[in-house]
């Protein structure tokens, strides 16, 4: 809105149990959006919540008699690891639900004073027939709702819209806040509006989520926050679409759930993984099978090849004019694939339609010096969004300074003719997964 700082709201996990691969295909998503955004040269007010008090969070401390904050914080924790393994910058702010309460409390007495409220057996509920654009996100018809009729799950389908709970009256042995509203809990919509509104301001540029949230969750924070403040609450909804497992629905008793653990358990790399989820655009459902996963491997082992022949190779001097336009030819491709609503398929495919040309040109002999300097930014503009070409270093795996330190101790070692110690470090290096190529331009190595 002020041309220079985009602030953005996303709707994070629910941290009740370890986030499945379909959440971590929106918060990818959600990272390629910042950094596009940044590369733009926009600034970034980004704020994501952590949703620490909602009904399955209830239900599970209870089970295990546990307080909320010693249930959820191993899963926000698990989160914040398994964000970082993907690479996934983190959001200027990241904001707990039980640490606003003060505030949606306050959120939920305007509303009541506005008229937009009604108690029933203690609990406050939103009357949707106050607000008329009620549906105008999902573009749902609920002319048809019985007026009075009340929900109190936090997550329920469209065939269930009706009046939604704003505080909840506490029950039994629940977890509770003992408020001036009453003693209970705030429904899971109020939080949302609340803090995107406390830090970001009345009017979002952005608000973003994965599209199962587009009802109830969105539909309900523009009808609460319109309603207080009477201005539009985002400029922007980017939903992000399904992730389906091999074609089906991925549920845990079919047996194709994944979370993140899970499949770096089985082999693949959080980068692997990372590029299949930030390769289908947002907007499309993602089939992500197993075989697209080593497809993502592969695709992932030519750039890193690609960029190892720009960093190890020698070319002759000189300057391939044709090849600075196909440069910038790539470079616009890319940029305008990815103006286009995020196309990541289409900038991908701008980047390894350039890589191919280019592999030709070095082996005709037809890529010079000269070319190096925009070859190599294209390459880096490239991973500064998708962010994969630098391997994960597992836990007690060699580090790029150690197998650098080796192999000048190799080269050391076969100056002074010392082939047998030369031969001892290319084998340890091969024992930890490092490949040791001598080419006619000199030594390079790579990670198997
Ligand atoms: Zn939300």
């Amino acid at each position: 809105m002020d041309g220079k700082t985009v602030r953005m709201y996303t709707c994070g996990p629910t941290v009740y149990n370890f986030v499945h691969i379909g959440n971590l295909r929106t918060f990818t998503f959600q990272d390629i959006l910042r950094r596009w955004l940044h590369t733009r040269g926009y600034m970034l007010q980004h704020v994501m919540n952590i949703t620490d008090v909602e009904d399955k969070i209830i239900r599970s401390a209870m089970a295990e008699h546990k307080t909320l904050k010693e249930y959820t914080e191993v899963y926000e924790k698990a989160f914040l690891e398994d964000a970082d393994a993907l690479r996934l910058q983190r959001p200027e702010r990241l904001v707990r639900a039980t640490e606003h309460i003060p505030e949606m409390v306050s959120a939920i007495q305007t509303l009541e004073a506005k008229g937009y409220t009604y108690i029933s057996e203690g609990s406050i509920y939103y009357r949707i027939s106050k607000f008329p654009e009620y549906g105008k996100l999902s573009h749902n018809d609920f002319s048809g709702i019985r007026a009075g009729a009340r929900v109190d799950m936090d997550e329920y389908d469209k065939a269930d819209a009706r009046d939604f709970v704003l505080w909840k009256a506490k029950k039994d042995s629940e977890p509770s806040w003992n408020e001036p509203i009453g003693d209970g809990r705030p429904g899971w919509h109020i939080e949302c509006s609340v803090m995107a509104m406390k830090y970001l301001g009345e009017t979002l540029d952005i608000h973003a989520g994965g599209i199962d949230l587009t009802f109830p969750h969105h539909e309900n924070e523009i009808a609460q926050s319109e309603a207080i403040t009477g201005k539009p609450f985002a400029r922007f909804w980017l939903h992000a679409e399904h992730l389906i497992v091999e074609g089906q629905k991925m549920s845990k008793s079919m047996g194709n759930f994944f979370t993140l653990r899970d499949l770096i358990e089985k082999g693949y790399q959080p980068e692997v993984i990372r590029y299949l989820l930030a390769s289908v655009p947002y907007h499309n459902k993602l089939n992500f099978t197993f075989d697209q996963l080593k497809a993502a491997g592969t695709a992932i082992d030519r750039l890193r090849n690609y960029k190892l022949r720009l960093d190890s190779n020698t070319f002759s001097a000189g300057i391939n004019e044709k090849l600075v336009e196909r440069t910038a030819a790539a470079v616009k491709q890319f940029d305008e694939a990815l103006d286009d609503d995020l196309n990541t398929a289409e900038a991908l495919a701008a980047i390894f339609e350039y890589v191919r040309d280019t592999n030709s040109a070095m082996d005709s002999g037809d890529f010079h010096e000269g070319n190096l300097e925009t070859a190599r930014a294209l390459m880096e503009r490239f991973d500064s969004i998708f962010d994969v070409l630098r391997p994960t270093v597992r836990q007690g795996e060699i580090t790029d300074e150690e197998i650098e330190g080796l192999i000048a101790e190799r080269v050391n070692a076969r100056k002074s003719k010392n082939f047998k110690r030369s031969d001892e470090i290319r084998n340890q290096l091969l024992e930890r997964g490092v490949i040791l190529e001598d080419t006619k331009e000199g030594m390079r190595w790579k990670r198997k």
